[in-house]
């Protein structure tokens, strides 16, 4: 185990003007909703679909 490596999947990388939640990998416009994912990803293993549809639509 490393808990370096946990603590740096805490973080949301920003992306010019987007945020993206680093489990599921999908693209927020708000910083908030891509910390929503993480935490909520980290918690359950998977995203929530109520979160996801905020989610910027990748073309
Ligand atoms: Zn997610």
């Amino acid at each position: 185990m490393n808990d370096a490596n946990n603590l740096y999947l805490l973080l949301v990388i920003q992306d010019d003007d987007a945020w993206i939640g680093n489990v599921c990998g999908f693209k927020y416009n708000e910083r908030l909703w891509a910390e929503k994912c993480e935490d909520y990803c980290k918690r359950h293993q998977a995203c929530s679909f109520e979160i996801i549809k905020h989610a910027v639509k990748n073309h």
